[in-house]
């Protein structure tokens, strides 16, 4: 079959547009795709300029979401003074698995010149993944604590370096299994989070609880959080696995020993299976969800919104005495 858009073998055929495209083809589209999305996004504000660039703290792990995320706007941005991109690698001490998606992020940062910083759960809360997961106080998956912890640390350092956006490489897939998750659960206060959380306005998912992520709609700059943004979420996970393959990006692609999340797994094979049947209805998922997040969004806020204060313990901004972080790694160290 030749690509729709030249004489060339087409590598791909995406269902939901119909198109069948070419090596080249494919990869300038899963570009700007991306990039239409930071314009949409409104990521880089008009007023932007080279005196006093913008930074982006982008959320690399090593996977190919966030390695595929970071070329893309390295590609983007290098010549542009407006933006200074800096990667984080957050460490959390998982034995043989964060160690090789390490070299992959070195590798990546050393060859695009971005600026790279890891931190690790060690260092920062004393306690390594592998412990938390055979000690499990709380009793629950391994992936709840760890999410709880990359977040917080993610905003920490999102602030320490004085960051304007907070970017991370959650695909189409991600943001469709969120949105139905919220749906099933029937939890319409985490949907006005997670699109509180991407305006930056509430602490969303790092204090609400889970190993949810926000959904995010788009961006501003008013209130007290570093505003997110997912640029790749308009791009299926397959599309961006086969961008990482074709461009031979390094990225790491061993899942991790303690992945655990079992009601998102049921998710993921229901939609895998409705998108066979029923091509493009990730991106029509997305589409209601986002009209409707921000429709709870502004009810919840007319009805007051939360109340912030500051965590008792490491000073956090968080509707509780102690956040949810700190809860979590003392209930870790009581059961050492
Ligand atoms: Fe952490 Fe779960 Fe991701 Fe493993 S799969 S790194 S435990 S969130
Ligand atoms: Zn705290």
């Amino acid at each position: 079959m030749d690509c729709d858009k030249c004489d060339d073998e087409a590598v791909m055929h995406a269902a939901y547009s119909g198109l069948h495209m070419c090596a080249d083809h494919f990869c300038r589209s899963v570009e700007s795709r991306t990039r239409r999305r930071v314009r949409e996004d409104n990521l880089l504000p008009d007023d932007a300029s080279p005196d006093d660039p913008e930074t982006w703290l982008i959320g690399l792990s090593g996977g190919k979401d966030s390695v595929v995320l970071t070329q893309i706007l390295h590609d983007t941005f290098a010549e542009d003074p407006r933006v200074e991109l800096v990667a984080l690698t957050i460490h959390e001490g998982i034995e043989g698995y964060r160690d090789e998606s390490l070299a992959a992020c070195r590798d990546l940062t050393e060859d695009l010149d971005v600026r790279h910083e890891l931190v690790t759960y060690e260092e920062e809360f004393d306690l390594r993944m592998d412990d938390v997961a055979v000690e499990d106080p709380m009793d629950m998956a391994p992936c709840a604590y760890c999410g709880v912890f990359r977040r917080d640390l993610l905003s920490k350092y999102a602030a320490e370096y004085d960051a304007d956006k907070l970017l991370t490489g959650h695909n189409l897939d991600d943001e469709a299994q969120t949105a139905l998750m919220n749906f099933f659960e029937g939890d319409v206060e985490q949907m006005a989070k997670h699109f509180d959380a991407s305006l930056g306005a509430f602490p969303g998912a790092a204090d609400g609880g889970g190993d949810r992520d926000g959904t995010p709609v788009r961006v501003s700059t008013d209130g007290p959080f570093v505003p997110r943004a997912k640029p790749l979420r308009d791009v299926p996970e397959k599309e961006i696995a086969l961008y990482a393959q074709l461009q031979d990006l390094p990225a790491h692609i061993t899942e991790c020993p303690h992945a655990s999340e079992a009601y998102r797994g049921e998710i993921q094979q229901l939609l895998f299976d409705m998108e066979e049947n029923h091509p493009g209805v990730r991106h029509s998922i997305m589409a209601g969800y986002e009209d409707l997040a921000a429709m709870a969004a502004r009810a919840y806020r007319d009805g007051g919104g939360p109340e912030y204060g500051e965590c008792e313990r490491c000073g956090a901004t968080t509707t509780r005495a102690v956040c949810r972080k700190c809860s979590l790694v003392e209930a870790v160290h009581a059961a050492d």
